[in-house]
This record gives structure tokens, C-alpha cells and sequence, in this order.
């Protein structure tokens, strides 16, 4: 399990969401994620709807750097 500090732009609420397992493809400039993106008030929402905070990029640093291994 991975949680990433989101920004919902939506409600602009901060939250902490279990994305799964995380996989970079190459061909796309984005993660992908293994479960859906949930904001405590907004329900699923898409990757389109949040923002990854400044201590969600720092997480996703860190497992992109794991994956590397
Ligand atoms: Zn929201």
C-alpha cells in the first residue's frame, strides 16, 4: 500500500489516498495507479481533479527511486 498526499482542486481539501501499487509507463508523462483516487468529500476522482502536494511529489519521488532498484 501507497499513500500520496493529494490536493483535491474540486474542493481544494488535502488528503491522504491509497493508490496501490504504483507503475511509471514510459509512453505516458504520468503514474499509473492501481486503485482509484478518492477525496473524503468529493468520492473518485480522477487524476485530472487533483494535485499531488509538495509531500505527495517527495512520496512519489521516493517510489519511483525504488523502482529503479
Ligand atoms: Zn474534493
Amino acid at each position: 500500500m501507497t499513500e500520496l498526499n493529494f490536493l483535491c482542486t474540486k474542493c481544494r481539501r488535502e488528503f491522504d489516498c491509497d493508490v496501490g501499487k504504483i507503475s511509471f509507463p514510459i509512453e505516458e508523462n504520468r503514474p499509473r495507479f492501481e486503485k482509484e483516487i478518492v477525496c473524503p468529500r468529493c468520492g473518485i476522482i480522477t487524476m485530472d481533479e487533483v494535485e499531488l502536494t509538495e509531500l505527495g511529489q517527495t512520496q512519489l519521488g521516493a517510489v519511483f527511486m525504488t523502482e529503479l532498484e
